[in-house]
């Protein structure tokens, strides 16, 4: 199996880091992007017109349970006028290198990665999917939502008051850290929690740290505690009683380009080795999950 090339993803994130809001000539430009990259990857595309927007789903059947399934998703669209490089070409970018490097593998489960459509405008596009999603077991949903940034500057990692007290480990961990903005987050709901733990131990035997957030039952649809880590495409799944993680640099809490709020969200602020090793943990995870 070959293995993740960051050139490829490198090379992905320069194509769609454009403006492209939904209908746009970008974001049909960007969505076909997707589909020809699955495709050229061994899978079965289809585009789901689900009314207002359209995700597309590349789909590879599992040799030996075909009927549980492993996702991979990220989201293709992004706001007007912001070029949106780390949020989310990065992540989109991402789920196109692991399905290319995962695409040469027999997979036990089956394995489907997604490009979601407007989930600016509040998870549209993954929700159409959690909803319709039936006949079939989901053994985990990945989100790659933000997966391109990092800093090596000290205290350049911001963790929110309330998050340091439900996470007091983790808050420790970035003190000793120094507040070094350069590790990857993971947030799982409790049933996805083992993924997040397998995730966490590849991307660390690469010499990243990581930081795993687990949330209960209960926490995890809380908007006013916990929607701070329940902003992306996860949250469908969530919703729908599905196991699922996010994986992502942090986001507004560690990018000051977010949104373009402070600058423009543009390639070349985002860290090519940090992205490659998410890319390789999550791989790593993904393949376990599936079977492999
Ligand atoms: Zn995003």
């Amino acid at each position: 199996m070959d293995c993740i090339d960051s050139e490829r993803w490198a090379e992905d994130v320069a194509f769609i880091a454009k403006s492209r809001p939904p209908g746009s000539i970008h974001w049909q430009k960007v969505q076909d992007r997707c589909a020809a990259g699955l495709e050229k990857a061994g899978f079965t595309v289809e585009r789901q017109d689900y009314g207002t927007g359209v995700n597309v789903i590349g789909r590879r059947e599992g040799t030996e349970a075909p009927s549980e399934v492993v996702l991979l998703g990220a989201h293709y669209d992004h706001i007007s006028g912001c070029p949106g490089a780390d949020d989310n070409a990065s992540g989109v970018a991402g789920a196109l290198e692991v399905a290319r490097v995962l695409g040469q593998a027999a997979l036990p489960r089956t394995l489907i990665v997604a490009c979601w459509d407007e989930e600016e405008l509040g998870l549209w596009g993954s929700r159409a999917f959690a909803e319709s999603f039936t006949g079939a077991k989901l053994a985990v949903a990945f989100n790659f939502d933000m997966i391109g940034y990092a800093s090596s500057a000290e205290q350049s990692q911001i963790f929110p008051g309330p998050l340091a007290e439900r996470f007091p480990g983790l808050a420790e961990e970035l003190v000793a850290h120094k507040g070094r903005a350069d590790f990857i987050a993971v947030v799982a709901d409790s049933s996805a929690e083992s993924f997040a733990l397998e995730l966490e131990a590849h991307a660390e035997s690469l010499g990243r740290l990581t930081g795993v957030m687990t949330l209960t039952e209960a926490e995890k649809l809380d908007e006013d505690a916990f929607g701070v880590l329940a902003r992306s495409d996860q949250v469908s799944f969530w919703e729908q009683g599905l196991p699922a993680l996010h994986v992502f640099d942090t986001g507004v809490f560690r990018y000051p380009a977010y949104h373009c709020f402070s600058g423009l969200d543009t390639a070349d602020k985002l860290d090519q080795a940090f992205a490659a090793d998410v890319l390789k943990a999550t791989t790593a995870a993904v393949a376990t999950a599936a079977g492999l």
